[in-house]
Order: C-alpha cells, then structure tokens, then sequence
C-alpha cells in the first residue's frame, strides 16, 4: 500500500477533482480522501475510518455498496463480452434485457429507452431529440427549454444551462439562449408567508403562463423538472403543482421531460417520481439509481407521441445522427439488470418508504423546535434541514460563517456523511436504500450534535 502522504502528493500534482476549490485544495485546506472499502451503508477509508453514508455517494449508490450479485453480473459480462457498440441494429443480451426491463417499470405510455452513460449526457440527448422532433414537425422555431432556479440537469453546455444554480453558470457564458428560466417551487421560500400552498401553486403557475407569454408559446418546445428538486436543496413541490404545470403544458403543446436521475427506481418510495406525482412524461431522464452507481449508465426513456415522431423523421432523413460510443455499454447494462434485481428481491423501494419516513419524523422530533432550524423537509428516502440565522425573517446566515460545511464536517467526525448542499444552509440526506432504523438514528443525533456545537 503506498503511503497516504505520497497519494496526498500525488493527488495534489496531478488529480483534476471535479466540483472543488481547486486553489484551496491545492493548498491543502481541503483534505484529500481516499476511500478504500465499503459495505452496506458504509465507507471505509484507507486509515481504517469508517462513516456511515447518509448519501449515498451522490444519490446514486441506492442497493448499497459491496453487493457481490452486481459485481459478480460485471466481473461475467466482461469475461464474455466486454465491449460491442450499439449503432445500426446491433445490441447485446444485457442492454435488449435491460431495455424490456426499465420499459415493464416505467410510467404509462412510454415506448423506448436511448442509453447513455451519465445524467447529464441524458438529458443532452433529450434536448437534441426535442429539437429533432419540432423540426420534424415542421416548427424549426419551437426549441427553448424551459427550467427552473435552482433546478439541477447537469453541468454539460446545454445541460449546465438547464441547471439554476448560479454556481454551474458563473464563468461559463451560460446560460445558453435556448433555456429559460422559471421560478423553483419552494413553499418555504414563498414570496409571502400568508399565501397557503394552493395560493402558491397558483401563483407558480402564473408566473409560468407569463413566461410563456413573453416568449411566445411557439418558440417553447419543453418543461424539464426533476420530480422532487434535488441539488437545489431537496424540495418536495407543494400539493398539486405538477398537475397544475401538467395543465400548462397541454395548453401550449410544450413537452415534459421528467428528469428522475435522482428519483428513479425508488428513491421517494415509488419506482418513479413521475407516478409518485401523477406526472405525465414526454421523456424521462434516468441514471444513478439504474446500476446503483456500480457502472456508469444513464438513459432517457422516450413516450409514444415523441417516439412516432422520431421515426418518421428517420424515414425522411436517414439514421438519426446521434450515438455515443459507449451507448447501452453491456457491463453497464449488466450492472442495471443485476441492481434492478436486486432492488425487487430485497424490496428495497418497500424499505426505502418505510425507514425515509423514520429518519424524516425522528430528524423533526430532534430538531423541528431548534431556533436556527427553519425547515426540515423530505419525501422517502430524502431529507433536508435547512437552517437560518432567523426563524421569523427566515433569513439565512452570512456566507462567510459556512455554517452548514462546519456542521457538515462536525459530522464526518463523529463518523456520519452528509451533504452541504450548495445553495443555502441546507443539510441534505440521501441514504442507500438499505438503511436501517438504528443507522437512521446514528445519522439524527450526530446531526443533532454538529448542530448544537455549531450554532
Ligand atoms: N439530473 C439530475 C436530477 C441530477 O441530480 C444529476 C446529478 O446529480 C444529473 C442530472 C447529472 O448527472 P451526471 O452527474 O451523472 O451527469
């Protein structure tokens, strides 16, 4: 084993980490962490420490680690074929089973999956196959997208444009002309504290229907929304805003992408969020939750409207000119058909609903009554404590304070992983699947500590 020191220097000199302040980390301000082992919900780093991991890597580890069914579903599609392409036709056993499967789980009226690698390749392919689609259809000039602040699709060029996170804008030119966006909702963020959640929906939607109206109905091709906001601070919407949005949309012949990378294959305790909430789907982004992480695989899941389109486009235009080298990659496709297993064998979605629900009324009973503790929200196996300076203003603290990385790193002390999210004090939890009850509460009360030392 070479020595953390050397791998700390080697790391330094020659490791571009992704998402890092990268003058800090140089400095050695930002530690470097090697992760060695794993099991369960646990990870385990090269000095022996271990942490329990309340997320899941990035959302996306959901069966846990060290499932020796999915690695052994890796190590024997390797031995037999490693690698072929998918273009013109071809396919392997792996990625046409994967395909039936994710098609037999997903929402009604879904008709093909596309497969890519990651979330944001994903979506990127949905924008390209929207705008196939109006040109198809003979209206050139329907191509904007529409998202929201603080939604999160990626950190691509149109994808980082469809996320609302100052962060992935800010020296990037983006983002790019053909996104716009609208407001996120976030009820305990409402404009006014009088309003009740219908006032709100309400008033989401008018401000939707006023966008479309400035921009004109026929240069808007799509809505993309992640059922539950996610990187943006892990935001149930408020009863009835899909429906509501659903509306909209049908109005103005603008298509829904459901972008379900985090939510998936059960993260809010249904296959997908798009049933959770009544969504109606044109396209479906999926990613994390479809190998659990163990390979990179993403798809986008294309309805029938779209997809009776797109053939016809190829009868007038040849094939359709967009494919990955990597796409329907068969040891990623082997990962997602042994994790899909699995996540029924286990009925893991069950444990997810029944423990996300736990951890959310435990983390309420612990720390609703804090006096920096503005909201603590979630929906499965989804959590968020967001704090402020104030609990009347609801306004958060100084930046400079970095009270939510303090606590952050209170916590990983005492042996548990959250998450800083990164707009707004917010703790987020995004545990695999498997987590117990007892592991919910370690993460509780080693929340409730970092907080009560921390402010
Ligand atoms: N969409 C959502 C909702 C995500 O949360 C993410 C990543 O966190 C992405 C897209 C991008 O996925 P990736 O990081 O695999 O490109």
């Amino acid at each position: 084993m070479l020595k953390n020191d050397m791998l700390e220097q080697w790391d330094r000199e020659n490791f571009f980490h992704p998402s890092t302040h990268l003058a800090q980390h140089a400095r050695g301000e930002s530690p470097t962490r090697v992760i060695k082992t794993a099991k369960g919900s646990h990870i385990t780093d090269r000095d022996g420490n271990q942490l329990l991991d309340a997320f899941a890597g990035l959302y996306c580890v959901n069966v846990g680690y060290g499932r020796t069914e999915i690695a052994e579903a890796i190590a024997e599609q390797a031995h037999e074929l490693a690698y072929y392409h998918s273009y013109v036709g071809h396919g392997t056993e792996a990625s046409i089973t994967l395909s039936k499967m994710i098609l037999d789980r997903a929402p009604a009226g879904m008709s093909k999956v596309y497969f890519g690698l990651g979330g944001s390749d994903a979506n990127e392919t949905n924008v390209k196959l929207i705008w196939y689609y109006n040109n198809i259809l003979g209206r050139p000039e329907k191509k904007k997208i529409i998202s929201r602040w603080r939604g999160y699709h990626g950190s691509g060029l149109v994808t980082g444009s469809l996320t609302g996170l100052e962060l992935f804008h800010k020296k990037f030119d983006l983002p790019l002309a053909q996104v716009v966006h609208t407001e996120a909702p976030y009820y305990y963020r409402r404009p006014d504290v009088n309003m009740s959640e219908a006032d709100y929906v309400a008033h989401l939607v008018a401000e939707l229907e006023a966008l479309i109206e400035r921009e004109g109905a026929d240069t808007i091709a799509a809505f993309i929304g992640e059922p539950v906001l996610g990187t943006g601070g892990i935001v149930p919407p408020p009863e009835g805003y899909w429906a509501a949005v659903q509306e909209v949309l049908n109005k103005h012949d603008i298509l829904l992408v459901a972008d379900e990378v985090v939510t998936g294959f059960g993260r809010l305790g249904s296959m997908f969020g798009s049933d959770h909430y009544g969504m109606k789907p044109d396209l479906i982004t999926i990613a994390k939750g479809l190998t659990s992480a163990y390979a990179p695989l993403s798809g986008s899941i294309v309805g029938d409207k779209m997809w009776k389109v797109l053939e016809q486009g190829t009868d007038e235009n040849g094939p359709i000119g967009h494919g990955w080298t990597y796409s329907a990659h068969p040891i990623g496709a082997g990962a997602g058909i042994a994790n899909l297993k699995l996540i029924d064998e286990l009925k893991l979605i069950e444990n997810a609903s029944e423990v996300g629900k736990y951890l959310n009324a435990e983390m309420k009973d612990a720390l609703g009554d804090h006096a920096h503790v503005g909201e603590i929200r979630g929906e499965g196996m989804l959590c968020a404590v967001e704090l402020v300076q104030d609990r009347d203003s609801r306004a958060g603290f100084d930046p400079s304070r970095k009270v939510v990385p303090a606590i952050v790193g209170e916590m990983a002390k005492a042996g548990v992983i959250a998450r800083a999210m990164p707009q707004g004090d917010i703790i987020g939890y995004a545990p695999p699947f498997c987590l117990t009850r007892e592991e919910a509460d370690t993460v509780v009360a080693a929340t409730v500590d970092a907080v009560k030392a921390t402010l």
